[in-house]
């Protein structure tokens, strides 16, 4: 007997023999490819989007629970709202929606991506660290990672973080050699 996943439509089966199991797999299964899309967006920016630390609670580590405030703006939905019918488009150019395929809004912090924690900028007031990483007002503190990114971006961040890092390095250098 010879079976094996059928190719896409009109294509020849692999051909290959395959166990009981698999051949009772191979007539249940829908042989058509099927493909994901994910449209990540960049999110505006809102002050009182922040970490705090709770003065009473403490985490699974022992240390002060984390609570995090996060929430959408009107232009975050007009554009997660556009990227939904970008998303339909392609799809539908590319073949058939799946039944409950259809865009939907992914849970905040989904993306693994999360930046912006001790934003790095030029004002101490809308800021946590200068353009080095030097934290405001504590001359031998320097930070780095994602956190420092206080731009909204959309593209995945790590790269950019490292770079950042490299430029923080530098800097922590110079002020060890004292220039
Ligand atoms: C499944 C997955 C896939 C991903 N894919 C991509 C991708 O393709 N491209 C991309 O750009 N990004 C991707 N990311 C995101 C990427 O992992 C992060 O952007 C990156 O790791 C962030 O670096 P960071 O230095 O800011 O934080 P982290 O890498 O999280 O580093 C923080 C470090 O601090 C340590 N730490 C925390 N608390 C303490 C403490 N109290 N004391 C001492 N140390 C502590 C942690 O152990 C950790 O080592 C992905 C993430 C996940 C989870």
């Amino acid at each position: 007997m010879s079976c094996g996943s059928p190719g896409p439509a009109g294509t020849p089966s692999t051909g290959r023999s395959c166990s009981p199991t698999s051949a009772r797999w191979a007539r249940v299964a829908d042989p058509r490819p099927l493909l994901s899309l994910t449209w990540y967006a960049a999110k505006e920016i809102r002050a009182r989007d922040r970490v705090t630390f709770s003065a009473e609670r403490l985490d699974a580590y022992g240390m002060p629970a984390p609570r995090v405030e996060y929430g959408l703006t009107r232009a975050d939905r007009a554009i997660a709202a556009r990227a939904a019918e970008l998303v339909s488009t392609v799809a539908a150019s590319l073949g058939e929606a799946t039944p409950g395929g259809e865009p939907r809004l992914l849970p905040a912090g989904s993306s693994l991506h999360y930046q912006g924690t001790v934003r790095m900028g030029d004002d101490p007031r809308t800021s946590v660290c200068d353009r080095d990483g030097r934290v405001w007002g504590v001359d031998n503190l320097v930070v780095g990672g994602n956190g420092v990114i206080g731009w909204p971006t959309a593209a995945n961040p790590t790269l950019t973080s490292a770079a950042l890092a490299v430029r923080s390095a530098a800097a922590v250098a110079r002020m060890i050699q004292g220039v």
